[in-house]
């Protein structure tokens, strides 16, 4: 387009009826199809936007074949017709024009990003651009040197600050009317159920199989439907997987992807250092992924049939010029098919406050209940030459194998781990939070008879403006 003028004449409807194009300093325009017979419009001159390089706004001449150059009066020969002046335009005025776009649905869109990284810092530069109207980002990581090359959002005094924090920040100044928040947490552990199913969707930036294995799992039970997105050096991937049809992340389970999982996992279940797996990837591949992902994003909030239907992969080859799209097979023996976690309590007790015994006391306090953490617990060590009980109290994932050696006389401890905590835990009277449940967590409460009921706990909602105006 160079340095072309854009001028149109609208009605007051606001249909163009007549554009046309002209070069910066001739303020001629040709009158387009639509344009009634004669162009008897004559001179318009008004202040016309211009989309060209280098110019914002200028007075041009609109006039039919016949008129007279730039200064001269203004002509209006057709009633109800006046130049595509620059009128007071939204932020958000060029997509709205979209035909199914729905800038209100956007805004009262809530999304959370899972990773704040290459693939996430895209992501959220677009979805601060279109306006979705609440963020939530997860992160435990911090900022590095690596991320520099590919993280719009992040600069060089940022490295070893939280990238979900800082992204939030930074997310907040592109459109300070969105609502940004974040956690600077785990994804599979530190985002409530009870404030995931509050999403419309998730979108995964995310780097290991661990933690696409733990969305996925959340995902399922808080129902809510989210897009995966991968990069690697010169393709990509995106992924739209929805709790109620289709088949999960964990169906697509290749042998690989079952050995990385299982590679940070001790036989014991405690986390096993493993050397970070540095895939090669650029900026290029980042943003093109995310794009795609923030593009399924929209066509799922808007209900649109155009994108991905649950359970397809979109493949981008960047070198070949191609993509394609294959369905994924379910498998119908996951063991991550379960019913959403759907609470038929709400106790408002903060973790930070509430046992598990309290739990209990207040939901089936006529029963020898035990309350299912959504993850193991690590109660303690017993160290089988000492005779002694060492308890812990700590997710499963969080604590190293190398912690099970006794420090008194050397042996390998056994791991007291559990699931669920009843009257005999020593975690029984500790507070939920100290446990590593998260605010606004949804917790299984089992009965002695195999029954039981989901409860949605409080504590802090992570959802910025939690009384806002769109819930
Ligand atoms: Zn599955
Ligand atoms: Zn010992």
């Amino acid at each position: 387009m160079g340095d072309a003028l854009a001028a149109g004449l609208v009605e007051d409807d606001g249909e163009v009826h007549a554009g046309g194009w002209s070069r910066v300093g001739e303020p001629r325009v040709s009158i387009a199809a639509g344009f009634p017979a004669g162009g008897r419009v004559g001179a318009i001159r008004e202040e016309t936007r211009v989309l060209g390089s280098g110019q914002q706004a200028a007075s041009v001449q609109m006039s039919d074949e016949r008129s007279t150059g730039r200064g001269a009066p203004v002509v209006a020969g057709t009633p109800g017709v006046r130049a595509f002046r620059e009128r007071a335009e939204t932020r958000h005025d060029r997509q709205a024009r979209i035909a199914w776009w729905d800038q209100e649905r956007l805004r009262r869109a809530r999304i959370v990003v899972a990773g704040a990284g290459a693939l996430g810092n895209e992501t959220l530069k677009l979805l601060a651009l279109l306006g979705v109207g609440s963020i939530l980002i997860v992160d435990f990581d911090v900022v590095s040197p690596s991320n520099l090359a590919r993280t719009v959002l992040f600069r060089p005094h940022d490295v070893g600050a939280s990238k979900a924090l800082l992204a939030a920040e930074r997310t907040r100044e592109i459109d300070p009317a969105l609502r940004v928040a974040a956690i600077d947490g785990d994804i599979g552990r530190d985002l409530g159920l009870g404030a995931l199913r509050r999403a419309d969707l998730a979108l995964a930036g995310l780097d290991s199989v661990n933690a696409r294995w733990a969305l996925n799992r959340r995902c399922r039970l808080a129902g809510v439907p989210w897009l995966d997105g991968g990069i690697a050096a010169v393709e990509g991937q995106v992924t739209r997987y929805d709790p109620a049809v289709g088949p999960c992340y964990e169906c697509t389970f290749t042998p690989g992807m079952a050995r990385r999982f299982t590679a940070r996992h001790s036989c014991t279940g405690l986390v096993r250092r493993v050397p970070e797996r540095a895939v090669p990837t650029t900026a290029i591949g980042a943003s093109l992924i995310a794009a795609l992902q923030a593009h399924e994003a929209l066509c799922l909030l808007h209900d649109r049939s155009e994108g991905l239907r649950p359970g397809q992969r979109l493949t981008y080859l960047l070198d070949a010029h191609r993509a394609f799209v294959d369905d994924l097979p379910a498998d119908p023996d996951c063991a991550a098919h379960v019913p959403p976690a759907m609470p038929s309590r709400t106790l408002p007790d903060d973790p930070r406050t509430l046992t598990p015994a309290a739990l209990v006391a207040a939901v089936l306090p006529d029963r020898s209940a035990s309350v299912h953490l959504g993850f193991d617990l690590v109660e303690g060590f017993a160290c089988p030459a000492c005779g002694v009980f060492d308890p812990v109290c700590r997710p499963a994932a969080l604590v190293f194998e190398d912690a099970a050696r006794c420090r008194g006389c050397g042996a390998e401890r056994e791991v007291r781990r559990a699931p669920a905590i009843g009257a005999d835990s020593p975690a029984w009277e500790r507070p939920l939070a100290d446990l590593g449940v998260a605010d606004c967590e949804i917790l299984w409460v089992a009965d002695e008879i195999g029954g039981g009921m989901w409860v949605e706990i409080g504590g802090r909602d992570p959802w910025p403006n939690a009384d806002g105006d769109d819930t």
